[in-house]
């Protein structure tokens, strides 16, 4: 499940920071968009935006497997 917004866990280890975005239902495979966190790791740009992303429909790890990031864009699937 995704970290709801006020909880999302904290990206310090890495540098990095989180905003929120608007995900279309098309990349979380729901009915509505949804907000989710997106995060911003500093030796990492993403390849897509939320609203394009063509990343596959699963994470990769981060913080011991506690955290998912799609790996095009950077939103929270965990
Ligand atoms: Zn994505």
């Amino acid at each position: 499940m995704p970290y709801a917004l006020d909880r999302l866990p904290d990206l310090s280890p890495y540098g990095g920071h989180w905003t929120t975005t608007t995900v279309p239902a098309s990349h979380t495979l729901g009915d509505h968009p949804v907000e989710r966190g997106l995060a911003h790791l500093p030796d990492v740009e993403w390849q897509y935006q939320p609203d394009n992303c063509e990343g596959p429909p699963w994470g990769d790890e981060y913080l011991d497997g506690t955290l998912e990031l799609c790996p095009g864009c950077g939103i929270d699937v965990t």
